[in-house]
C-alpha cells in the first residue's frame, strides 16, 4: 500500500487569495491527497520582485492555513538565500519522500511557461503535475508542452496514487476568477479585498500597509 500523495502548491501568494486556498482545498479532497503543502517563492526567476515582502507573504500563507487540517506551510525557499528553482526544491523533497507520490498543482498560466523553467523535463522524474484550469487560459495541443500532455496525461487519479512520478493530470476546479495582481491593484486604488481573501490575511494587509502605496 503507497500513503497518499502530497500536494505541492508553490506561487509568490502576493497576496495568497481564495483562489488558491479552494483550489487547493478541493485537490486535496477530490485526489485524495493526504497534505496540501504551500511553498511560497523566495526570490522568482521568472519575474519582477514580489510588493511585499519574503517574510510578510510567508505570514499571509501561515494565517490563511491555519484552521485547515492537511494544510501546511513550507518555508524553505523563503529562507534559502539567492534563487529558487523548482527543481532544487522537488529534488530536495524527493530525497524526504523516497517512493511517496507527489503531485505538483500547478495553475494553467504557469503550466504553460514550464518550458521556460531551469531543466524543466527533469521535474517528470521528481513529481506528477496536476494542471489546474484557471479562467482565459487553454491547455496547449502543440509545442513542447502539448507532446509532453499526450505522452504523460492521464485521467486517472488512481494513477497519481499507484506511481510516485511522472504524470499530467488535469483538473477543473470551481473557476475563481481572482488573481494577486488584481488585489493588490484593488487595494492600491483603496478598495476593501474583504471575501477575496481569508479574514486573517485582510488584516495583514490592512496593518501592515503592504501594498497601500502605489507600485515602485
Ligand atoms: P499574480 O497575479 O501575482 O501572478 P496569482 O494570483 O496568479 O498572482 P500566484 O502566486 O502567481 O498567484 O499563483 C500560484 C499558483 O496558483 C499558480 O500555479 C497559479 O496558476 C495558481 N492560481 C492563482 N490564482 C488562481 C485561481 N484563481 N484559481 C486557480 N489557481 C490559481
Ligand atoms: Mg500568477
Amino acid at each position: 500500500m503507497m500513503l497518499n500523495p502530497i500536494g505541492l502548491f508553490g506561487g509568490t501568494f502576493d497576496p495568497i487569495h481564495y483562489g488558491h486556498l479552494r483550489t487547493a482545498f478541493e485537490l486535496w479532497q477530490q485526489l485524495a491527497l493526504s497534505e496540501v503543502r504551500f511553498l511560497p517563492s523566495g526570490s522568482p526567476p521568472h519575474r519582477a520582485e514580489t510588493r511585499a515582502s519574503a517574510e510578510l507573504r510567508l505570514q499571509m500563507v501561515r494565517a490563511a492555513v491555519a484552521d485547515q487540517p492537511g494544510f501546511v506551510v513550507d518555508d524553505r525557499e523563503v529562507r534559502r538565500t539567492g534563487l529558487s528553482y523548482s527543481v532544487d526544491t522537488l529534488t530536495e523533497l524527493r530525497q524526504e519522500n523516497p517512493g511517496r507520490s507527489m503531485c505538483l498543482l500547478l495553475g494553467m498560466d504557469a503550466f504553460l511557461g514550464l518550458p521556460n523553467w531551469h531543466r524543466w523535463r527533469e521535474l517528470f522524474d521528481l513529481t506528477h503535475i496536476v494542471v489546474v484550469h484557471r479562467p482565459g487560459w487553454k491547455a496547449p495541443a502543440l509545442g513542447p508542452l502539448g507532446e509532453v500532455l499526450v505522452d504523460r496525461g492521464t485521467g486517472s487519479v488512481r494513477d497519481l496514487h499507484e506511481t510516485p512520478a511522472g504524470k499530467i493530470h488535469v483538473h477543473v476546479p470551481t473557476q475563481l476568477e481572482i488573481s494577486s495582481t488584481e488585489l493588490r491593484q484593488l487595494i492600491v486604488a483603496g478598495r476593501d479585498p474583504r471575501y477575496l481573501v481569508p479574514d486573517p490575511v485582510r488584516r495583514i494587509i490592512l496593518d501592515s500597509g503592504c501594498y497601500a502605496s502605489p507600485a515602485r
